[in-house]
């Protein structure tokens, strides 16, 4: 058994649709689990939609429906050979186009949102199902909310999914390749919801971790995972082998490529996962496994959007419990911290979340003076930086000696090393540390 998950660029085209039918058909496994993505550009037309729902603004609204429906049109229009799956692909645009238009004539509803960012998943599985029904090739459609359930803290459980697929692979004991929609699941309050923008990832390493798949196959439109983001970097170029450590360091760090949490579920069962290129499949890409042991600095990838917060309290000194009651705060609003540096009088950490962000203040407050720096970045190096290296954090700051760090933080584990500095240094210090590093 594999899970292949194919992300928006792979099936972003009727031609690039059937290439990707093409590459699950040369794959050798007794069951396939194909998990796809909407079709590209389409969740963001979805999130646009819900936004005018949201803001009343129903003109735009329902412009952005006909867009919607004229890109799902043409695709079938050029996908298919034969009227049969021209009209059915058609019947279901039809259902998803009413289940939008249903939104738009309701008072809005909180769990409006989820319903309108699942149709592209719903649209691009169903139209995938009947092109491998045009080909001849049999496929059974799981219904991705069956399977995925969030509990209260938005995290999916793994033995739960187990039970559910296991049972729709028992039913359908002859079938050998499944679809399904990666992204949607149901939330806690068992509506439909995602697992957060580019959720197919970790959709299919949760399939994959769930039914204990030989391997789980990420297709994209690039060769793997490659040293520097390469929207900001020229000449990047595909790390063949990550550890899982290595991997989910980068994936949480904002290489876009991987989602943040998608590692997480092939790590604990130790399957490998494959990041592979659609358009030029025959190369190697990156593969993500616990034998990888690079020894050199492996790669680099920045996450924007933090907020730094610094905490300044004479209260600090010598003092202790100070750190645990200003986390529990953190905790009581469900907000992550990404990286933390500590002075006897001041602490310094940051939040990709703010959400809460007032709340959190109001309660720091009463432990010292707060101030906020809003738009910066983590740059994170991924590489060894264990206690036998030396001079790395000094090569790193070198590069990055022109612009101006806010934080550092070495040391936090063996792989890491990340800087926070003004967003608008970012793409300079990506470039600075590549000249330097490779
Ligand atoms: P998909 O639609 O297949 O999920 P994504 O757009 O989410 O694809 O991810 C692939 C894109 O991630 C690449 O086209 C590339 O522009 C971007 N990217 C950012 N950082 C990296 C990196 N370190 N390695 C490879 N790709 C990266
Ligand atoms: N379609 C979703 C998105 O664009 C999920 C994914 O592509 O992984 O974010
Ligand atoms: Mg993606």
């Amino acid at each position: 058994m594999i899970v292949l998950k194919f992300g928006g660029s792979s099936v972003g085209t009727p031609e690039r649709m059937k290439n990707t039918a093409r590459i699950i058909q040369n794959q050798q496994a007794d069951k396939k689990l194909i998990v796809l993505s909407a079709i590209s550009g389409i969740t963001d037309e979805l999130e646009k939609f819900h936004k005018f729902l949201k803001k009343k603004n129903n003109k735009s609204a329902k412009d952005q429906i006909d867009k919607i429906q004229q890109k799902h049109l043409d695709f079938i229009e050029e996908l298919f050979q034969e009227n049969f799956s021209i009209q059915q692909a058609k019947e279901f645009l039809k259902t998803s186009i009413h289940n939008l238009l249903n939104c738009l004539h309701q008072p809005y509803q909180s769990n409006f949102e989820g319903i309108c960012l699942a149709q592209g998943e719903l649209l691009s599985t169903k139209i995938f199902q009947v092109y491998l029904a045009e080909i001849h090739q049999k496929s059974e459609l799981l219904y991705a909310p069956d399977l995925i359930h969030l509990n209260t803290d938005e995290l999916p459980e793994v033995i739960s999914i187990r039970k559910k697929i296991q049972s729709y692979f028992q039913q359908f004991s002859k079938t050998d390749v499944f679809i399904t929609q990666g992204f949607i699941c149901l939330n806690h309050q068992k509506e439909l919801g995602n697992l957060q923008r580019g959720g197919s990832d970790y959709s299919a390493s949760l399939f994959g971790a769930a039914l204990q798949a030989k391997e789980i196959q990420i297709w994209t439109d690039i060769d793997g995972v490659h040293n520097n983001d390469p929207r900001f970097v020229n000449q990047t170029s595909s790390v063949k082998h990550l550890s899982y450590e290595e991997a989910a360091e980068l994936a949480y760090f904002g290489a876009k490529i991987l989602h943040p949490q998608s590692i997480y579920p092939a790590k604990i069962q130790q399957i490998p996962v494959r990041l592979l290129n659609t358009l030029a499949p025959d190369l190697p890409g990156t593969c993500i496994s616990s034998h990888s042991k690079n020894k050199k600095t492996v790669a680099i990838a920045a996450k924007d959007q933090i907020t730094a917060i610094r905490i300044q309290s004479s209260r600090m000194l010598l003092a202790y419990g100070f750190l645990k009651n200003i986390f529990e705060i953190f905790e009581k609003y469900k907000t992550a911290i990404d990286m933390i540096t500590t002075s006897e009088v001041a602490v310094s950490l940051t939040i990709d979340s703010t959400k809460n962000l007032g709340l959190i203040l109001k309660e720091l407050k009463n432990y010292g003076n707060v101030e906020v720096d809003s738009n910066h970045s983590i740059v994170c190096v991924v590489g060894d930086f264990s206690g036998k290296t030396h001079g790395k954090a000094a090569i790193i700051t070198d590069a990055l000696k022109h612009l101006p760090i806010r934080m550092i933080s070495y040391g936090g584990s063996e792989h890491n090393i990340s800087v926070l500095l003004p967003e608008e240094y970012k793409i300079e210090a990506l470039r600075s540390l590549h000249a330097r590093l490779f």
